[in-house]
């Protein structure tokens, strides 16, 4: 390929394309041919200051917008991204691989939270008591931050920047996006289409880039709040230094999530469960089931019922309506993965058979995994599903709750008492009963537990709108200045 057929991929400050000036881009590639196809900018310090003051001046005005216009404006992005999800969708499968009708399920999901977000009259609704103490009446009303940012990660590149702005410029915040420098496209996209829905300039910018921007917005002394998705150790490090100068801080990390498949269990649901929650995606998903947990006599069976459907799943490049899975998003991330199948007692080994341009890797599946194994142990990210043989429900579910991740889990079985009693002890923050991924529907919110939400608010939903607001609460009294008088005591209710 060469060099005039990669893209350059810009900021977007003030409601218009900003060209970097930091002479620093990172690669952006088509993982299913292996090719170049983008060089996104990466931001300066001075850089994200500049979004950071077009977003600034934009707030006064946005926040005063009346609620029923701002809820117009919400249906009209709604209808525009809608309108446009083809487009969005082809810009995740350019860029991060997953196959076209995965892509298309992201935007829907994202739409979800647009959609709850179109409610916001009703979601910022304080609450009132009359005469709390005689002739004095309390309410509470919700403000928004200011200048609040989000920071994305490669596997939702749409979907999870819409959990971040929706319910941010809903609330009357103004918005940063630092997405992930692997597949930045959809969100100058989004950009663009907010613009073209009527969003004014600087409510919604975007700076691409590395550490430097991220430190960038995390140092800034004019951002209020950082949502943050990623992985565990920047999720820590993100969080920590972000309370540090004093922001509000949600960071939702990594996961290692388990699925249960108790003795009792239709085998060919559970195994139609596994593959699609632990190969959907290649396996880069939060909420991807990376382990599963085979109680009693079921592993035998339902180890073949997956060994029958790995065969049929269909490889290849995103935009052939006849792939299922995709390739990963780089070399190295592929090469990490497939790392994982050096040890352990590997049944089906992906790195046979697979396409030879681009980054695929097969799924794969490992018998016998233990905990102080590799493959057990860390986050794999891609289509590598293990399987842990125990006797007993007990063992099950303690090993879902030594784990340090917290993110999904789910369970398979007939028995609804056992369900219940798992809902009782499990300590995830998502939890499936015969739903391999349960990531809750837009009206609910998303978050994991341990060392998979650093943080007290999970993301979208109810918790994200308490995220970007803040409570006030006014005491008013309308008496007859007749009746006034000085009193030092404290104030006392009557
Ligand atoms: P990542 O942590 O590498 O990157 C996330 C963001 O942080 C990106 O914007 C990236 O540019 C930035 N970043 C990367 N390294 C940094 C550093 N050293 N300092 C500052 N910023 C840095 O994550 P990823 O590989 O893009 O995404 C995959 C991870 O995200 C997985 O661990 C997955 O489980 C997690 N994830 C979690 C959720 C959730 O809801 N809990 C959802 C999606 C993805």
């Amino acid at each position: 390929m060469t060099v005039t057929a990669v893209k350059p991929i810009n900021h977007w400050i003030s409601g218009e394309v900003y060209e970097g000036q930091s002479g620093r881009t990172g690669a952006v590639y088509n993982p299913a041919t292996g090719e170049q196809t983008g060089a996104v900018d990466f931001a300066t310090a001075e850089e994200v200051d500049r979004a950071v003051q077009a977003a600034k001046a934009a707030a006064p005005a946005w926040r005063s917008l009346s609620l029923a216009k701002r809820a117009e404006l919400l249906f009209a992005i709604r209808e525009l991204i809608h309108a446009r999800r083809e487009e969005i969708a082809k810009h995740l499968t350019a860029e991060h691989g997953k196959v076209f009708s995965d892509a298309m399920g992201e935007v829907t999901r994202g739409l979800e939270v647009i959609e709850f977000c179109c409610g916001i009259p009703h979601l910022l609704k304080g609450s009132m008591t009359e005469q709390a103490s005689t002739g004095v009446d309390v309410y509470s009303i919700r403000q928004p931050l200011g200048v609040v940012a989000g920071i994305s990660p490669f596997n939702f590149p749409a979907m999870v920047p819409m959990w971040m702005w929706a319910p941010a410029i809903a609330c009357g915040n103004t918005f940063i996006l630092k997405p992930s420098e692997k597949d930045p496209s959809a969100s100058v996209y989004t950009a663009e289409l907010l613009k073209e829905a009527g969003l004014p300039d600087g409510v919604f910018n975007v700076v691409h880039g590395d550490k430097v921007a991220v430190d960038a917005i995390l140092e800034h002394p004019g951002i209020a709040a950082v949502s943050f998705v990623g992985s565990t150790p920047i999720a820590r490090y993100v969080y920590e230094t972000a309370t540090k100068h004093g922001k509000r801080c949600q960071a939702l990390g990594g996961a290692k999530n388990h699925m249960i498949v108790l003795p009792d269990a239709d085998i060919d649901m559970a195994a139609d469960a596994a593959v699609s929650a632990a190969y959907g995606s290649a396996g880069e998903r939060c909420m991807a089931v990376s382990v599963l947990i085979a109680v009693g006599d079921v592993a035998d069976p339902v180890i073949d019922a997956i060994k029958q459907r790995i065969p049929n799943v269909k490889i290849g490049d995103g935009m052939d309506s006849t792939s299922e899975m995709g390739p990963l998003i780089t070399r190295e991330h592929r090469d990490k993965v497939a790392s994982y199948l050096d040890e352990g007692s590997v049944i089906v080994d992906g790195r046979e058979g697979c396409p030879d341009d681009g980054f695929f890797l097969a799924p794969s599946l490992i018998d016998d995994l233990k905990p102080g194994m590799r493959a057990y142990d860390d986050e794999i990210f891609g289509p590598v599903l293990g399987i842990t043989r125990v006797s007993t429900y007990e063992e099950a579910v303690r090993l879902v709750n030594e784990n340090p991740y917290g993110n999904g889990t789910a369970i398979f079985t007939r028995d609804g008492g056992v369900a219940r009693q798992f809902q009782f002890d499990v300590q995830a923050g998502m939890v499936g009963i015969n739903v391999p991924i349960p990531v809750p529907v837009a009206y609910y919110s998303f978050g994991g537990w341990k060392n998979s939400l650093f943080g007290d608010r999970h993301i979208y939903g109810p918790e994200g709108i308490d995220f970007f607001t803040r409570s006030k609460v006014v005491t008013s009294r309308w008496p007859d200045p007749a009746t006034s008088s000085i009193d030092l005591g404290f104030p006392q209710t009557r």
